[in-house]
């Protein structure tokens, strides 16, 4: 058997390896600490959230064969906090030493196009789509919807219309390299297509249909190298400016019946990736109600935070565990919860004056949990820290969280 197919735990004292210094890393880094272990980061920023608390921190980029070597030789198991590195990297790293998520898995959430086939293959409905990698696939699309190449099968038509349905309005969203609604342009018509697919460049991307939204919601599952497989509760998202901004968890916080599809559909989209390590499955719920999958992150998700405080076990705890291959078991949330991300606008008052966020009078607020990624400068957009907030009942916790974000300048939800 060789040392990746072993299941022999990798335990506390070892040193578990991290690609990514940013905050998903840094509190990877937080909760492998508090478990007994070392680690280690890989990220050029000698300033990266993660690298500033890690026992070790190889300061080169995802793609420098000395930092790879570096990283593998301290580290007894590797992971990631950033779907965006090289597959080549996680590869690279897989020969010399235990790699969870795979590079392969990594692969398919790095790339829309190669994720749509996957909820196709699984059978879990997503939005129409064409792929346009080409000019002739952008006057297919355009032309008729219908003789599109790369247009999923009409199982996967989540409005249940016909193959030929129109994807306009639309999203083109560019196949790689996209977070944060970056990489996205909306367009009505065909023409708005076309300057669209110029502005990103004409680099490979899919259309998707504009689909009608109820909600978003999602799902972070943990599945061991045994094939061991849990979840934590299903998360309502709410986003602003195409960034994750609350995040509500407790009971009947989704319409009915709904978690209990999305944790399904979830624990499919693992099992067909034959996944190790913590995934975020993205989904949208319709008008109709019905529930459609978006995108998936192959690694711990801002909108899983509220695990730290609301959970008995948390999502960076799976992570740890998946890669150190101890046992899962099902976590507990234990607090209903309202998770408010603070963005580098906290920072700037009216007129662009640099100020401290309130955080005394925020924290004064019984069940309030500041977590703060140790960035060096607030910017516009950029995920600074997030705020959790426990309560006793559903209500108490969605009341003091509207109260922070009133002392914060969030808007109310
Ligand atoms: P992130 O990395 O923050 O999850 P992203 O850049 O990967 O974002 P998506 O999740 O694909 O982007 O889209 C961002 C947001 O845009 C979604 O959360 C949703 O609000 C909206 N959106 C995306 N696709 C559609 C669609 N087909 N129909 C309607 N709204 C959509
Ligand atoms: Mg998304």
């Amino acid at each position: 058997m060789s040392r990746n197919a072993s299941l022999q735990p990798i335990l506390p004292g070892s040193t578990l390896g991290v690609l990514g210094g940013g905050q998903l890393g840094r509190m990877f880094v937080h909760q492998a600490q508090a478990m007994g272990y070392f680690t280690a980061v890989l990220d050029a920023d000698p300033t990266s959230p993660a690298g500033l608390v890690s026992h070790h921190h190889v300061q080169t980029g995802y793609e420098d064969p000395g930092g790879l070597a570096e990283l593998a030789r301290l580290s007894d198991a590797v992971t990631t906090e950033f779907e965006n590195v090289p597959a080549a990297a996680l590869a690279t790293l897989a020969a010399l030493r235990p790699v969870s998520p795979a590079a392969s898995a990594v692969a398919v959430a790095q790339d829309r196009a190669q994720e749509k086939a996957h909820f196709v293959a699984c059978g879990v409905p997503c939005a129409p789509y064409a792929v346009i990698e080409t000019a002739d696939q952008l006057a297919a699309v355009s032309a008729d919807p219908s003789a599109a190449p790369g247009r999923p099968k009409q199982a996967s038509d989540p409005l249940g219309g016909s193959v030929g349905a129109h994807l306009l309005p639309g999203i083109l969203k560019t196949a790689r390299m996209g977070y944060d609604g970056k990489g996205q342009v909306r367009v009505k018509t065909a023409a708005e297509l076309a300057t669209a697919w110029e502005s990103v460049g004409k680099v490979p991307c899919v259309l998707e249909k504009m689909l009608p939204l109820a909600l978003e919601c999602s799902v972070l599952v943990a599945r061991g190298v045994d094939g061991t497989m849990v979840h934590l509760p299903a998360q309502h998202n709410l986003h602003r400016d195409g960034i994750l901004a609350v995040t509500e968890v407790y009971d009947g916080n989704l319409p009915p019946g709904i978690a209990g599809q999305a944790v399904e559909a979830a624990k499919s989209v693992a099992e067909g990736l034959q996944y190790v390590g913590v995934l975020c499955v993205e989904f949208f719920v319709l008008q109709d109600g019905s529930l459609v999958v978006n995108e998936i992150a192959p690694r711990p998700h801002n909108s899983g935070h509220y695990s730290q405080n609301a959970c008995d076990v948390s999502q960076f705890e799976l992570q740890v565990r998946t890669m150190a291959r101890l046992p899962l078991t099902q976590p507990r949330q234990h607090s209903p919860a309202v998770m408010l991300n603070l963005l580098g606008d906290l920072w700037f008052a009216q007129g662009d004056a640099e100020q401290t966020p309130p955080w005394a009078a925020v924290l004064a607020l019984p069940g309030t949990h500041l977590h703060l990624y140790g960035k060096r400068e607030a910017k516009r957009g950029r995920k600074m820290g997030h705020l959790n907030v426990t309560g006793p009942t559903p209500e108490v916790a969605r009341a003091t969280a509207l109260n922070a974000a009133a002392l914060l300048g969030i808007a109310p939800f």
